[in-house]
């Protein structure tokens, strides 16, 4: 599927959705209550009430902006060796995907990575030979050096090394491949297209701000992983590294843009993925591009 704000287009390539979470596993605070008498909307779209497990897309965005070709987030990878076996040596086949949507490996100019969470850097490499290499040989790798700091830290190392250590095989073989520009959380990539800081789920967390032609749309990344935290915007979920922290950007952020017309376009949504955020009593909807129900 094909967007277009102002001059930027914007394809969205997904590698997989289908029902993936239990809810109350990715949400402490959930009750058993909280989704039943939210079904009547949750279920089928967002939920699946045979497995019960919520359903979540994996995806990348690539824009273009200025003669620039940018991917945002490069999803879970095929044949890497994590420990959910959702994302366990799966062949998804995500860059034929690509392929289809008319980009070569050869064609990504810049590769940002919102943040280190196994399922946004997969496809930073393949496995070749033994040895995995970068997958876009010609572009530039942004990664925010507050992101990059956390993850070798106390704290984060131990995170990461519990999902399967997707950094040495996904993150570590870019930069030594010399590919890497660690980046201030604010850091422009064309005049159209900059990053947005939005540090709490993890410490680095980048939102990509896209304007152009007096249009605007925001790649919300993990700020939001379904639209059960805009009826319950205080649940941070269980891989947030500070959840006191995320709860307040996402706080922040849906108040930003609610009723604002802007788009929005978290990353996990179920597809199209791309709505607006209205106000709905003491919380929020989300509305999706040319629908006529909230949810
Ligand atoms: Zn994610």
């Amino acid at each position: 599927m094909r967007l277009a704000i102002g001059g930027v287009s914007l394809d969205r390539v997904v590698e997989s959705e289908m029902p993936t979470l239990d809810p109350f596993e990715i949400y402490p605070d959930a009750r058993a209550a909280d989704i039943e008498s939210n079904l009547s909307w949750l279920a089928p779209r967002f939920y699946d009430p045979r497995s019960r497990l919520l359903i979540l897309a994996f995806q990348g965005f690539v824009l273009r902006t200025r003669g620039k070709t940018v991917l945002v987030d490069t999803c879970v990878g095929d044949c890497k060796p994590r420990r959910r076996a959702l994302f366990n040596d799966q062949r998804w086949g995500w860059l034929d995907r690509l392929d289809a949507a008319g980009f070569a490996p050869e064609d990504i100019d810049v590769v940002v990575c919102t943040h280190f969470h196994v399922d946004h850097v997969g496809w930073n490499t393949r496995l070749v030979d033994g040895r995995w290499v970068p997958t876009f040989p010609k572009a530039r790798y942004l990664f925010a050096q507050a992101e990059w700091d956390y993850w070798w830290s106390e704290q984060g190392r131990p995170a990461r090394e519990r999902a399967g250590d997707y950094v040495l095989d996904s993150v570590l073989p870019v930069v030594e491949a010399g590919l890497v520009d660690f980046i201030e959380m604010d850091r422009a990539i064309t005049d159209e297209v900059r990053c947005l800081p939005a540090a709490g789920h993890t410490p680095g967390l980048l939102c990509i701000d896209i304007r152009s032609g007096g249009e605007r749309a925001i790649l919300a990344s993990d700020v939001l992983h379904t639209p059960l935290q805009c009826r319950f915007p205080h649940w941070s979920t269980r891989s947030c590294a500070d959840p006191d922290h995320s709860r307040r950007t996402r706080l922040a952020f849906l108040e930003a843009w609610a009723d604002s017309g802007v788009l929005v376009l978290p990353a996990h949504f179920p597809s199209p993925s791309a709505g607006t955020i209205e106000r709905d009593r003491d919380a929020y909807r989300f509305r999706y591009a040319g629908e006529a129900d909230a949810f």
